[in-house]
């Protein structure tokens, strides 16, 4: 199995799927391409 986030993302509630070793870099919504660190985020681990 491999190590990833669900980020909720902060501006269009979207729920994006992360790998954990793209974790450190500039993660981006999928649907509105907005930082996910920005705002509040939710972050959540999955297994
Ligand atoms: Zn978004």
């Amino acid at each position: 199995m491999s190590e990833a986030f669900h980020i909720v993302c902060p501006h269009c509630g979207v729920v994006n799927r992360i790998p954990a070793a793209r974790i450190s870099e500039q993660a981006k919504c999928g649907k509105c391409h907005r930082s996910l660190f920005s705002g509040h985020p939710n972050v959540r681990f999955i297994s």
